[in-house]
């Protein structure tokens, strides 16, 4: 008996049935783009040998003006017929099924000639959209339907319309960006009648027997959003429009609500799906913050949805759904929400990847063979450069020893789950020891790595991670002062008032840390929406709580300093960055930028500003605490190397500035599949 049978049901759709309730949802790799169809073939291959029940592509462009950038990828050409036809047989012939996702972009396309239902700027977007006329709009609509009928001859199994988020569809229902007066805008009834009209001719173009899932937004958080009784009458419509399946959108894109990053609690948002359950007869998938088998089980047998979409994690673990119905739901490798390789690198026009799995989206380039040599591998450090080093290595035959002086593994990784809001990061924890345990590695843990001790090794890799930088502030020995490490590692005590050097990854860290009092709410859903101000759609338009964001009340005064004259935070995440700002300002946290430091003092730091040093004034402050960023930690690969040892060293003991477990993991991972 399965720990998951809700999960792992298949779904009958009356002309095909999915083999289990697990969708992979729409996420754009970027692959598309490269033009290499093996690579992108080979990267939903793997995922559909995985067993997962539908996957849907990333957002193919119904035409120029609706692509999300210029030159974006779509089905324009015989040729690109023939480019998807590829990845639909390599998904056919590994078990799976796959729909392809249009997704027309509407004011969010970043381009000038992009188009919407009114002349109404985003404000996330440069670029002022053109108003569409009645003409504009049928050739709107014949394009997506064209793009449905292409994709069907393209093989695809389905496609999935995307009417959420804020894109084009979802512009056309909601007055904040439909103005319009004729039979597309004012009433409900006209503006739905876009999605609905769409719906109707994509079902026409590609016949009964394909996939059409629709992704609904059933909670705008924006202002003027769509009303609940809005939400079921579009849901209806769109059932009767010949729709398969209704899936799930949360929040518009410009939405100041976090809605799947890692401090965002789990399955956050399935609460609203569940709202539409048995408004409709046809199948609904829920999303957004789903990550392991068990929660993904939970909103299945609560009846919260007919399926679950999960997208990230399908980077993290191509075989999510294949581990846990094998009964080995601890292997999976988590995703953590991050996303500083997934969209952090979309929005950087970087191609997507996984912090956790290097892998992801580079399947054909990065191989892990089994090694027609094996060798004795010595690796010093279990932080997750270490770790990721151990277990490829491990895995492709080598015997692998690893050392750390800490009795645990996971290094850094044991400071960032500390943290509020990156719990994610216990769980990453527990992957890694679960699989070292079940792999043949030896641990050397609670001993120092010597020289002589890794002797007889074939090759020694040095992981051995940084130590913090010393900012060499006049008057740092004073007690007072504490570096990251003694308030995150060793819970030293805090006074009521703090002064934070360093506003770097780690500053913020602390800051969020010290700042923050009680439960996370990150584990506290009700507390989450209370302080983001997240409502419920059936009493508020677009479920904007009417009182607004609630910050919950500071344990202590915390002021984050830097040299630096820029706004603080700026070099965080590009999708998370706003996210770590905003928690810190409703937590009272005082960001100042362009300072010196002088000198710590019994009432504080003392600090001036700018080259001329001058507003020289005291930072009231009982605690002082370093985050003035890291350096290398080398003496061992220093000492093996003036012995004319050969090592190969890594993660931050290569190169400290700009650390992070994504760096550290990946190049722990390639240098194993190249041992
Ligand atoms: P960091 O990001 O390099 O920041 C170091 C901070 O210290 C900067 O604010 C820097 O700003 C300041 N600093 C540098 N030299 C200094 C000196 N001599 N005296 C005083 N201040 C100095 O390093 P980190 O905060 O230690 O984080 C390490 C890495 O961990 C980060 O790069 C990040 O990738 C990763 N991390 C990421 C996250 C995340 O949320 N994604 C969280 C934690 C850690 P000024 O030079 O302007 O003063
Ligand atoms: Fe998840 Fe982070 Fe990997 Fe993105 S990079 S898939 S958020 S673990």
């Amino acid at each position: 008996m399965t720990a998951y049978p809700h999960m792992l049901a298949p779904l009958d759709l009356g002309f095909t049935t999915l083999r289990n309730r697990v969708l992979m949802g729409s996420m754009h790799t970027g692959l598309e783009e490269t033009k290499d169809w093996n690579r992108v073939a080979t990267f939903y291959a793997e995922r559909a040998a995985g067993d997962v029940g539908l996957i849907v592509t990333g957002g193919m462009a119904p035409n120029r003006e609706g692509g999300v950038f210029p030159g974006a990828a779509g089905l324009f050409t015989e040729q690109d017929i023939a480019n998807h036809r590829i990845v639909t047989d390599r998904v056919h012939e590994n078990g799976g099924k796959i729909a392809m996702q249009i997704l027309h972009a509407g004011r969010y396309a970043y381009s000038p000639e992009c188009v919407s239902a009114s002349a109404v700027k985003s404000p996330i977007s440069p670029f002022p959209p053109k108003e569409l006329d009645e003409e504009g709009i049928e050739k709107q609509i014949a394009d997506i339907a064209t793009a449905a009928a292409r994709a069907k001859e393209a093989g695809y199994d389905g496609v999935e319309v995307m009417g959420s988020e804020g894109y084009f569809l979802n512009q056309f229902l909601v007055t904040h960006v439909n103005k319009r007066t004729d039979r597309w805008g004012g009433s409900y009834e006209n503006r739905m009648r876009l999605p609905i009209e769409v719906v109707k001719r994509c079902r026409e173009a590609v016949g009964p027997e394909f996939i059409i899932i629709y992704r609904l937004s059933m909670i705008d958080l924006v202002p003027n959003g769509s009303t609940w009784d809005e939400v079921v009458t579009l849901a209806k419509a769109i059932e009767a429009a010949g729709a398969t399946i209704i899936n799930t959108g949360i929040g518009w894109h410009e939405a100041r609500i976090p809605t799947i990053a890692t401090s965002v609690p789990r399955r956050a948002f399935t609460w609203v799906t569940k709202k539409l359950m048995g408004e409709i007869s046809i199948p609904i998938i829920t999303s957004n913050r789903i990550n392991t088998p068990e929660v993904a089980e939970d909103v299945l047998s609560e009846g919260c949805a007919d399926m679950v979409s999960m997208a990230r994690p399908f980077l993290a673990d191509s075989d999510f759904v294949k581990k846990a119905a094998a009964d080995k739901g601890d292997e999976i490798a988590p995703c953590i929400g991050c996303n500083q390789a997934c969209l952090d690198h979309t929005f950087s026009g970087k191609l997507t990847s996984c912090l956790v799995n290097p892998r992801a989206c580079h399947e054909t380039e990065l191989t892990i063979a089994p090694t027609e040599a094996p060798k004795s591998v010595a690796i010093v450090g279990a932080g997750p450069a270490g770790l990721a080093t151990a277990l490829t290595a491990s895995d492709r035959g080598h015997a692998v020893t690893l050392f750390d002086k800490a009795e645990t593994l996971g290094g850094q990784l044991n400071l960032a789950k500390q943290v509020p809001g990156k719990e994610e990061f216990h769980g990453l924890v527990a992957w890694f020891e679960t699989m070292v345990a079940r792999s043949g590695i030896t641990l050397r843990l609670g001993e120092a790595a010597t020289p002589e001790a890794l002797e007889a090794f074939d090759e020694v890799i040095i992981a051995t991670g940084v130590r913090p930088r010393d900012p060499k502030i006049p008057g740092q020995e004073n007690p007072k002062v504490l570096s990251y490490i003694d308030v995150l590692r060793d819970g030293a005590e805090v006074g009521e008032s703090v002064a934070i050097v360093g506003a770097g990854g780690i500053g913020f860290d602390v800051a969020q840390f010290l700042a923050h009092a009680g439960e996370s709410p990150t584990d506290n859903p009700e507390a989450w929406r209370e302080i983001w101000g997240v409502g419920d759609p059936e009493e508020q338009r677009g479920g904007l709580a009417p009182e607004g964001p609630q910050p919950e009340a500071a344990a202590r005064k915390v002021t984050l300093l830097q040299r630096k004259a820029e706004k603080l935070g700026k070099r965080l995440g590009k999708t998370t960055g706003w996210i770590h700002r905003a928690e810190l300002k409703m937590l009272g946290v005082e960001m100042v930028g362009g300072v010196n430091y002088e000198a710590i003092e019994e009432a504080g730091i003392l600090v001036s500003s700018g080259e001329t040093r001058d507003n020289p004034r005291v930072i009231a402050a009982e605690t002082i605490v370093l985050c003035a960023g890291q350096e290398p930690e080398r003496s061992l690969a220093d000492a093996l190397e003036a012995t004319g040892r050969t090592v190969h060293v890594i993660g931050g003991a290569d190169v400290a500035a700009e650390l992070d477990a994504k760096r550290a993991i990946n190049q722990g991972v390639r240098l194993a599949a190249a041992l």
